[in-house]
């Protein structure tokens, strides 16, 4: 491919954002209770159902944090500095899901499998799920 004809993919491309948050064990699922709560007070963000079992493409139990565009910038810093170990898949979401968890995302802590065999390569962009959360105290 002639690198200089190949446009960039725009941004218009990314609808919304997911973080995963993984635990394994009784404490790791104690600091991802201890992150959740804090997310909630900082961030007008979807924090999604518990996961004890693994479920979709994922390894270990997690839990979904959906969150818009404009959120990113603050949430994503502030889980850099607060995972306490956890490993953390930040993810967008495009028209390809196979390629937004396999190829194009960003891990916080330690990578984890992402099993993609599972997952669509043309679906509808998932727009940032309603908000659940009612922040009150600064990141
Ligand atoms: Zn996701």
């Amino acid at each position: 491919m002639n690198e200089d004809a190949a446009a960039p993919r725009p941004l218009a491309e990314i609808a919304s954002y997911h973080a995963h948050i993984y635990y394994n064990g009784q404490a790791e699922r104690q600091d991802a209770e201890w992150l959740r709560l804090r997310i909630g007070e900082r961030f007008r963000v979807r924090l999604g159902s518990w996961h004890d079992q693994k479920v979709g493409p994922h390894d270990q139990a997690m839990y979904q944090v959906s969150f818009a565009k404009e959120v990113f910038a603050s949430l994503v810093p502030w889980l850099m500095l607060n995972h306490r170990g956890l490993s953390i898949l930040i993810h967008p979401n495009t028209t390809n899901p196979r390629r937004d968890h396999l190829v194009d995302p960003l891990w916080i802590g330690r990578p984890l499998d992402v099993h993609g065999d599972i997952l669509t390569d043309d679906d509808e962009a998932e727009e940032a799920l309603p908000p659940n959360t009612s922040p009150s105290l600064p990141a």
